[in-house]
């Protein structure tokens, strides 16, 4: 099973002709100490080309620097050279950006992606699987992190449900390209949307956005910008493993309610 990301070395064995789009856009996410007086809300800061995000849902602050760029050959396993990356970008930059440059340095959980859409004819080849961003992400703004959380238990349970693996395959992507398909059209304008290359854009999406957190239906606006929501299907434990079954889930969708981007 690949589950190892956009730049996915499970399906570049399997899938070596893969369509991979760049959507013009690199992004870094990490942990950040203190609330920045925000209690689950966002802020954002934009220039042209470049936006820095603090949010804090759940009890936790996180940054996120996002930057326009075309593509860029870099390394991958080299922490310290993405970090460097996100650094040029952001240098000069004022707002919150040198404590974020700084935090940012030693987050542990420091994450950094291209902003990039894979299209597959097809998420499993033989005995190997493809899931979560490895297979099918959508970039930004397409709910990834949810959709590879949904994949992941969707091919669990019919791994368990089906007579054989590539019973189980078959049913995993015909449960999940459906929904997949329509993040991802989401998401192809979002890359522009999060971070505008001139200034009237930044301007036109600050309006928008004070906009809609003063509209009274805005918990409704939020479910209804929800792609594709998903109703995950209870999977039986086969009979020796009923035991000690989880308790069944409740219908979920592949949104994050609570995250503004
Ligand atoms: C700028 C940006 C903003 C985003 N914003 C959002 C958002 O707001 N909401 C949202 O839902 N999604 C968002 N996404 C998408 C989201 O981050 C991904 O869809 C999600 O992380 C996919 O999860 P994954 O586990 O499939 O892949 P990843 O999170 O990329 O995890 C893959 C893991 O595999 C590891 N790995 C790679 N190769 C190997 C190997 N050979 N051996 C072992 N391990 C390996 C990697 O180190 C990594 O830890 C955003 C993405 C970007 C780039």
């Amino acid at each position: 099973m690949g589950a190892d990301g956009v730049r996915s070395r499970a399906r570049e064995l399997v899938f070596p002709a893969a369509e991979i789009r760049h959507l013009g856009l690199y992004g870094a996410i990490f942990s950040v100490p203190g609330t920045y007086g925000l209690d689950h809300e966002g802020l954002m800061h934009s220039v042209p080309g470049r936006c820095a995000t603090i949010m804090r849902t759940g009890g936790e602050t996180r940054a996120a620097l996002d930057f326009a760029s075309p593509p860029l050959a870099y390394d991958h396993r080299d922490r310290r050279g993405q970090r460097e990356l996100i650094a040029t970008a952001f240098d000069g930059l004022g707002w919150e950006i040198p404590s974020l440059l700084r935090e940012m340095r030693t987050a542990e959980d420091f994450y950094f992606a291209p902003a990039a859409q894979v299209v597959l004819p097809r998420y499993a080849s033989g005995r190997v699987v493809l899931l979560g961003d490895a297979a099918h992400a959508p970039g930004p703004g397409g709910m990834g992190s949810g959709l590879a959380l949904i994949g992941a238990y969707v091919l669990a349970g019919e791994l368990a449900a089906a007579p054989d693996h590539h019973t189980a395959f078959a049913r995993y992507e015909r449960e999940l390209r459906p929904h997949v398909e329509p993040c991802r059209k989401q998401a192809q304008g979002a890359a522009g949307y999060l971070v505008p290359r001139k200034r009237a854009q930044i301007w036109r999406r600050n309006q928008i956005m004070r906009l809609l957190s003063h509209l009274p239906g805005k918990n409704l606006i939020n479910r209804l910008t929800v792609p594709s929501p998903i109703a995950l299907k209870d999977y039986a434990a086969p009979p020796d493993r009923r035991e000690q079954a989880p308790a069944p889930r409740r219908p979920a969708t592949a949104a994050h309610p609570a995250d503004p981007r």
